[in-house]
């Protein structure tokens, strides 16, 4: 899929949008999801345009990479208790922003990962 720009991740990177952020780096940014699935919802972007999962892991720089998963790993280490890290890409995964992201939930007893 060709990264669409006018996309709401790509539009709160050039901040056109608002975000409560979290954390901020070179090459990452994570911010409060707008309606949360869980006490914490976090939501961790690159900065590069990459619609998903495989598109980052197949075009990222090591740099992008590693400062990416670093400042995620981060947000999960102050979450004692555990936490679940989601990432969605396509129509089966339910992706609704085409901006790769995770989600860091936390906060409460999540559930099994998924509805059977
Ligand atoms: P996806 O379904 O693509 O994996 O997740 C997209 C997430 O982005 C959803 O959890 C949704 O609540 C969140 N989201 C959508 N629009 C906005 C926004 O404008 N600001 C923030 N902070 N989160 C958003």
């Amino acid at each position: 899929m060709a990264y669409d720009d006018q996309n709401i991740f790509a539009r709160i990177l050039r901040g056109e949008i608002p975000n409560k952020t979290v954390a901020e780096t070179k090459h990452t940014l994570a911010f409060h999801d707008i309606a949360p699935h869980a006490p914490h919802h976090v939501l961790v972007i690159p900065k590069g345009a990459y619609v998903d999962f495989a598109d980052f892991a197949a075009n990222a720089s090591a740099e992008e990479m590693t400062d990416f998963h670093r400042t995620a790993a981060g947000i999960c280490a102050g979450f004692g208790d555990g936490y679940r890290v989601i990432s969605n890409s396509g129509a089966h995964g339910g992706q609704e922003v085409p901006h790769y992201h995770l989600h860091i939930l936390a906060g409460r007893p999540l559930g099994p990962m998924l509805t059977r």
